[in-house]
């Protein structure tokens, strides 16, 4: 068909023959010194597509000793020249960004568009983070004559870094620029379902001249690669992005040696649509935060609050734009891509059919696709399901597909109250007229960020985070570099 053609283009456009396979320690690319490797699957099409190392515990005492060999003299390196690399890493991310975004494209099963707009926000986040090398600036505290009381930002040292598969590139960035720009140095483990974004960045950071040891990637499965480098000992920040339960034997293991932790986990984040709104920007508004990476998006508006007065209109504006929405193989760039793997698309399929045995009403979608000309795809419709009790399990648990619930609310208070009431707290988002309105749900719910008028508006200045069961920590914005410091007090009695 003309998208195999496309496809079988696209592939030799980002060389995917000649993608990196080892892991990348000390500077170079490492066979795997137990051997063994697995596949990653093209989820457009379900089907393998490039093989890279699965890795072990063998490796991860490498790497983390190339790390821990490198960082004091990275940490001692002129923070400017510090953030000049991180300058240039942003620079060679945007001139490799085509094949980037292609390699994202086919390792995720995003659709291009989005994979190019991970491409400018990671290039963004190592520019944000360059800038900051040289500011980590501390204070002089006023304790009285004959003293003088200081402190100053150290770099924690060596972080281990786990990450999902939804977004690959972003979060791998989100982790390591503010790291590097602080003076640590770092292991990435990424995803076994997609690791190689982030073997292209260590290209891109040794060609941007980062010394060897300084940023190590790992790859293979949480058992071999994650667990071995949680329970390490010569760590000194564990940075993990998950689900709530890998997280929480992350944060014990992590426990056994006093390392420190951040975790970013998942959400099931509210969207209330108030009765005055602008329904013309608020429907697609809401249908972006919840299709946009086919719903696979920690923070995505996965319940929909809508009060009773415009419940049946929102209802048939949704159910109009989503039988409109094309499903497919992301380089055809449709309006939505595939599920990144089998087992999760089983998983937003159990999550469906469960909702549906217990009564609640599917208004839209509900089943898997079969495009026609990606076929084999995992794909699953856009869906929308009206969840009249706020217990029910569609309501409460994270399902990371595009699946929207629909809730109705009596009036602001009861869409307050309904917003909170998942455990989850990492985003909350309104759309309304009234200010007023608009502050007391930024005040009253509990979430690491609050949208209002337009669901994930915060650019890379903006922390972000979670509270709650979505863990704890900030990345991002100038919070994102705290993670990666230690304060050392200093006072001196002047004699
Ligand atoms: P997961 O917890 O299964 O896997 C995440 C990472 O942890 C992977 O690299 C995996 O290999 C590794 N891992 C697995 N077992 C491990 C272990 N025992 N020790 C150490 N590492 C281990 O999560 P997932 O299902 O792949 O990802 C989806 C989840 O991630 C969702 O819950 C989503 O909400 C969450 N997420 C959160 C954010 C955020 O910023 N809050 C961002 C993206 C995804």
């Amino acid at each position: 068909s003309n998208l195999d053609h496309r496809l079988a283009e696209a592939r030799a456009e980002a060389a995917i023959a000649g993608l990196p396979r080892g892991h990348f320690i000390d500077g170079a690319f490492v066979a795997p010194l137990e051997g063994g490797e697995m596949e990653s699957f093209d989820p457009g099409l379900g089907r393998p597509f490039a093989s890279f190392a699965n890795g072990s515990q063998a490796d991860v005492d490498r790497a983390v000793q190339s790390a821990r060999k490198a960082q004091k003299a990275w940490a001692r390196t002129a923070p400017a020249e510090r953030g000049r690399i991180l300058r240039r890493i942003a620079d060679l991310i945007l001139e490799e960004g085509r094949r980037l975004a292609l390699v994202e494209m086919f390792d995720a099963g995003k659709r291009l568009r989005e994979a190019e707009g991970d491409v400018r926000s990671a290039a963004r986040g190592f520019e944000y983070y360059a800038g900051a090398a040289d500011k980590l600036e501390g204070a002089q505290i006023p304790v009285g004559e004959g003293y003088l009381a200081y402190t100053v930002q150290e770099p924690v040292g060596v972080v281990a870094q786990i990450i999902p598969w939804n977004y690959p590139l972003t979060s791998a960035v989100r982790g390591v620029a503010p790291a590097l720009a602080c003076g640590c140095s770092v292991v990435l483990k990424p995803a076994e379902q997609t690791p190689f974004t982030a073997l292209l960045l260590a290209e891109i950071c040794k060609r941007a001249g980062l010394p060897d040891g300084v940023f190590n990637v790992v790859t293979g499965t949480g058992a071999r690669v994650g667990g071995p480098l949680t329970a390490h000992g010569d760590i000194d920040h564990i940075t993990f992005t998950g689900s709530v339960g890998t997280g929480s034997r992350v944060m014990s293991e992590a426990a056994r040696n006093i390392t420190r932790v951040t975790l970013e986990l998942g959400g099931k984040s509210p969207h209330v649509l108030l009765a005055d709104c602008d329904l013309d920007r608020a429907i697609p508004d809401a249908m972006g935060a919840i299709f946009e990476n086919a719903g696979q998006i920690c923070s995505a508006g996965s319940r929909l609050i809508v009060e009773r007065a415009i419940r049946d209109e929102v209802a048939e504006r949704l159910s109009k734009a989503m039988a409109g929405l094309r499903t497919g193989h992301g380089l055809a760039n449709l309006d939505v891509g595939a599920v990144n793997s089998a087992e999760q698309l089983a998983r937003v399929e159990a999550h469906v059919e469960g909702a549906r045995g217990r009564g609640n009403s599917i208004i839209s979608g509900g089943t898997r696709l079969s495009p026609e000309d990606a076929p084999g795809g995992w794909y699953f419709a856009p869906t929308l399901i009206e969840a009249p009790d706020p217990a029910d399990a569609i309501v409460q648990e994270e399902i990371f597909g595009p699946v929207l619930t629909l809730q109705v609310a009596d009036d602001f208070d009861h869409a307050v109250a309904l917003a909170d009431g998942t455990g989850y707290a990492l985003a909350g988002a309104i759309h309304t007229r009234d200010l007023t309105k608009a502050v007391r749900f930024a005040r009253e719910v509990d979430a690491g960020q609050i949208y209002v008028n337009e669901y994930f508006a915060a650019p890379f200045e903006v922390p972000f985070g979670g509270n709650g069961k979505s863990g704890f920590g900030r990345a991002k914005g100038l919070e994102g570099l705290k993670t990666y410091c230690k304060l050392k007090s200093v006072t001196m009695k002047l004699v």
